[in-house]
């Protein structure tokens, strides 16, 4: 059966990279992007803020999108170190990642402040990928689907649709560390991500629900194939061109 959604692929470098490094990346990932010349899924890089215009520029005319890994909620203002998403929009970015485990920990981001930075990707014209996902007290407490359902209600802002937000499902407990829930437990996911979006919008349907937590190329089919997955959003193994490749090639 035909795929209703476009699957993207996108590829978290999180802080890894300096230029010579990163600018072979992404050319690596934009050859093979062109050679495959996919027109049924998307392919997105999202490097560290400081590559985000070299990457822009690396990748333009191979189809592949650009994105930051995060944004702050206002355009511009005092806030010493923190870039909005009108920067990354101005650097080329069309992407940008919000509410990921390491900065809702690391910085205490809370569902309202994903939510403000979520707002602020579309005040500067960019799709924010809004992540969730259960720590493993959690999973163990059996609590992962009111979790994920506080999450994605706190975090998604009204006037979500289709088009102009995708969300990513990541366990925090199978980010980086090699162990991922089964597919079935990935669908169950997945299935309750769709039903609560579908109390919170109307085109639901539409929206695209990646999977996050690592997604290697030895595991990418199977994770792509549960129900409801429409892509990955991809950590370590996006730091290789040929495995991200390889993952985007299992879409
Ligand atoms: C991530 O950081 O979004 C991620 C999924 O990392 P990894 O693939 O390394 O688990």
């Amino acid at each position: 059966m035909a795929r209703t959604r476009r699957p993207l692929i996108a590829g978290n470098w999180k802080m890894n990279g300096l230029t010579a490094d990163a600018l072979a990346l992404a050319k690596g990932v934009a050859n093979g992007t062109k050679q495959a010349g996919w027109s049924d899924r998307e392919v997105l890089v999202c490097p560290p803020a400081t590559l985000v215009a070299a990457v822009a520029e690396a990748v333009k005319a191979s189809g592949v999108f650009v994105g930051g890994q995060d944004c702050h909620a206002k355009s511009n203002g005092a806030h010493t170190g923190d870039i909005s998403a009108e920067m990354l929009r101005d650097c080329g970015a069309s992407h940008v990642i919000v509410g990921h485990s390491e900065r809702r920990t690391d910085h205490g981001e809370t569902d309202a402040v994903v939510r403000a930075k979520a707002e602020a990707a579309w005040r500067a014209g960019l799709v924010p990928i809004v992540c969730i996902g259960e720590t493993l007290t959690e999973r163990e407490a059996g609590k992962t689907l009111s979790v994920l359902e506080t999450q994605l209600k706190g975090s998604l802002p009204g006037g979500s649709t289709a088009t102009n937000v995708v969300v990513a499902y990541e366990p925090v407990w199978a980010i980086g560390t090699g162990k991922t829930p089964t597919t079935p437990e990935v669908a169950a996911a997945h299935a309750h991500i769709r039903r609560v979006l579908g109390g919170l919008m109307s085109e639901s349907a539409g929206v695209r629900l990646l999977y996050g937590g690592s997604v290697k190329e030895s595991n990418a089919a199977e994770l792509l194939a549960a129900g409801d997955v429409d892509g990955a959003l991809v950590g370590g193994a996006s730091l290789k061109a040929s495995e991200f490749l390889a993952i985007a090639k299992a879409a």
